[in-house]
């Protein structure tokens, strides 16, 4: 493994979480890297140089954000194939997560080139951990389609999944989605708003998906700022594990209701009465 004279490897990528907000966030291997690599690629130039200018980091940016990433990629190999270490940012958080970058690693990767993660503030991660959600599983979503009839659709489809969800959203569109998550999970979930997280007026709260619309309603504040959106997983249905309900879903899909009710009950070994209840409510509401 060859290391340039910084101490940072010769010829890589180097794919760098900043700050969500607070500047303390930044690692000691995050100050490392921005100062030793030969440039910076940036979603955005001027938004970096703040951060870069706080820590008296002098390394050139350019920039790599959605509409360039295909010719700001071929800058990029150009520096990798000199033999230099380069850097990739987002504005905020980790790059290529709800943000710039996967196709930049994709063409350093494919040209033989390693992309060398170095991890830190995310704000999905962030949320769930002090969300004090307990399942086990959660299933990262990012933004939800702007439109409404698209948004309810794809949250029809995550609802029967048996894990938590974490959706990313701007604050002009919170209203008309916490609406629409309360309009299409089941009620009783717990939606937990993270927002402006680790900056001045962080809040997290917890409430029942069905009084959230009215809770925010109630303050303009509480619509103020970035979300990150964590819903609990689905209840699971009487008698019936959310795995094996998940299975019957599936099935359904597929199946005539008989059948997909006597195959979930022999894949999940739930029981056949309680997945025909099942089966005969979920299709009562679709009709
Ligand atoms: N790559 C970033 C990451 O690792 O979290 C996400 C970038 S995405 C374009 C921006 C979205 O992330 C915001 O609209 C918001 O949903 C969420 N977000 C970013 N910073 C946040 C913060 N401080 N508090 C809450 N949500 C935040």
């Amino acid at each position: 493994m060859k290391h340039q004279g910084s101490g940072l490897r010769t010829a890589a990528l180097y794919v760098v979480a900043t700050p969500l907000g607070n500047l303390g966030d930044i690692s000691a291997r995050a100050l490392e890297v921005l100062r030793g690599a030969a440039a910076i690629a940036c979603e955005d130039t001027r938004h970096t140089r703040r951060l870069l200018d706080h820590f008296g980091i002098r390394t050139e940016t350019f920039s790599l954000h959605e509409h360039n990433e295909a010719a700001a990629s071929e800058r990029l190999l150009r520096l990798l194939r000199e033999g230099r270490a380069v850097a990739l940012v987002s504005d905020a958080g980790t790059p290529a997560v709800s943000d710039p970058g996967a196709r930049a690693v994709a063409a350093v990767r494919a040209a033989g080139f390693d992309a060398i993660p170095v991890p830190g503030p995310n704000a999905a991660v962030a949320a769930l951990s002090a969300s004090g959600l307990a399942d086990p599983h959660f299933l990262f979503y990012g933004f939800l389609p702007t439109k409404e009839a698209a948004r309810r659709k794809a949250l029809a489809e995550l609802k029967p999944l048996p894990c938590a969800l974490v959706f990313y959203e701007a604050p002009h569109r919170i209203e008309e989605a916490v609406a629409d998550l309360a309009a299409v999970l089941e009620p009783g979930r717990t939606l937990v708003v993270a927002r402006e997280l680790t900056k001045l007026f962080e809040s997290i709260v917890s409430l029942p998906l069905a009084e959230a619309p009215a809770w925010l309603a109630a303050d303009a504040d509480r619509r103020r700022g970035e979300f990150v959106l964590v819903v609990s997983a689905p209840p699971p249905a009487e008698g019936v594990s959310a795995e094996a309900a998940r299975v019957l879903e599936l099935l359904l899909a597929e199946l005539p209701l008989k059948q997909a009710v006597k195959l979930a009950a022999e894949i999940s070994g739930a029981s056949k009465n309680a997945l025909y209840d099942l089966a005969l409510e979920k299709k009562k509401s679709q009709d």
